[in-house]
């Protein structure tokens, strides 16, 4: 008896193989069998006409803010998405100062169309430093696993203040507070460093731009998220990844194969 059969969908299984229709069978947090006909299940999901794929890891989200309040994640997890990364861009949260709180969703608003008004109500800055801001996380439930970069604004904000808003170059010390910073929360369990050089990030207030980066908190060290080199950003994301902070599931950890997730077959994939 399996835990849970998926009966009859359309199996895409990410090798490049094409589709075939069978069974998919989970016992625990493992997949028992892919394909063919699966014996009886305590639960059972019938799957015809459906496609039953592999999570997708979406490595490019800005789920920074709700990630704090919504366990569900929507719409990412309704698309199929099990692990998404956020942090990305240079903007985030933390770590944050009670006096910038505006300022940041400001920014997050302004390059990333998040409605701040949203942000506003919904994130309750139970933190301060980047550590703390992976506790906050780790206080709600999940329905998918989720993964945080240490971003390039914030940091600047947190140690320059004023200065970082009007675009000013950082200072050696300054330099040496974001890289510390930036050690701090990556050893804390943020995937990775992010930061931007897109000129449509920039905003008057300041964004993480061009000049920040080339003076910025170890970016030489920690790979930016954009441009060409962003497979190797991926690959030290990797390396990060056993050690880093997972948040699991089912709140238990460990777990390496997941359920795949159910997508209806006639709703195209974003
Ligand atoms: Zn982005």
């Amino acid at each position: 008896m399996h835990d849970l059969v998926i009966r009859g969908g359309t199996i895409v299984d990410g090798t490049g193989s094409p589709g075939f229709t069978g069974d998919l069978a989970i016992n625990g947090d493992r997949i028992a069998q892919v394909g063919g006909k699966a014996g009886p299940g305590r639960r059972e999901v019938q799957a015809e006409g459906r496609l039953v794929t592999p999570g997708w890891v979406d490595v490019h989200t800005h789920y920074d803010g709700q990630a704090t309040w919504d366990p569900v994640l929507a719409p990412s997890s309704w698309h199929g998405v099990t692990t998404i990364l956020f942090g990305n861009c240079g903007v985030g949260f933390a770590p944050v100062r009670k006096r910038d709180h505006q300022g940041l969703i400001d920014l997050m608003e302004g390059v990333e169309d998040i409605p701040g008004i949203a942000l506003a109500e919904g994130l309750k800055w139970d933190w301060e430093s980047f550590p703390d801001y992976l506790d906050a996380l780790e206080r709600l439930p999940r329905s998918i696993d989720i993964g945080a970069q240490v971003a390039h604004h914030p940091l600047r904000v947190y140690v320059m203040g004023d200065r970082a808003i009007r675009r000013e170059n950082a200072t050696a010390e300054d330099i040496a507070e974001m890289a510390r910073l930036t050690e701090e929360a990556l050893r804390a369990g943020a995937f990775g460093f992010t930061t931007s050089r897109t000129d449509q990030h920039k905003t008057p207030a300041g964004g993480a731009g061009a000049r920040p980066l080339r003076r910025g908190a170890g970016a030489d060290r920690h790979r930016p998220c954009h441009g060409p080199r962003r497979p190797r950003y991926l690959r030290h994301a990797l390396r990060f990844r056993g050690r880093g902070r997972r948040i699991p599931l089912d709140g238990r950890g460990g777990a390496r194969e997941r359920p795949p997730t159910l997508v209806p077959a006639d709703r195209p994939f974003l």
